[in-house]
């Protein structure tokens, strides 16, 4: 069977308003040359830090564990967005609260997945509609 490897990992959420800015990201990242492997779920980090259900977070660390062992990929990035439905935060919408949400919601995953996939950087990333994306840790 032919190696199939890639470099990363990116989750991020369905929103169709992302499709564009997302496209830019993987372009500035130089993820599209490389590639990388593609996750997109609702709320997207919220299933890590704060799942509605346990099982979605397994899922979705189970999604991760075949990008890691399978492609081998060594670094994933994470990537929340502005007025994201899943998180129900669109009465203060480009505010301090919601950055402050989404900056937490991302230090949980990060620790959880530096944990769980050793050898791994993780990127997180908060991304306005503008398609403006700021590295926050
Ligand atoms: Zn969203």
């Amino acid at each position: 069977m032919a190696e199939h490897k890639c470099r990363a990992c990116i989750v991020y959420c369905m929103d169709f308003r992302l499709h564009e800015p997302l496209d830019n990201f993987f372009a500035d990242q130089k993820l599209d040359g490389d590639g990388a492997d593609v996750i997109r779920v609702a709320g997207a980090i919220k299933s890590i830090s704060r799942p509605k259900e346990a099982r979605d977070r397994e899922f979705l660390l189970e999604q991760l564990k075949v990008a890691y062992e399978l492609h081998e990929v060594r670094q994933f990035y994470l990537v929340n967005h502005e007025d994201c439905g899943a998180y129900g935060l669109e009465d203060v919408v480009d505010s301090p609260e919601e950055l402050a949400t989404h900056r937490e919601d991302l230090r949980v995953a990060k620790a959880l997945l530096k944990d769980r996939f050793p050898g791994t950087e993780v990127y997180t990333y908060f991304m306005r509609l503008s398609g403006k994306a700021d590295l926050v840790d």
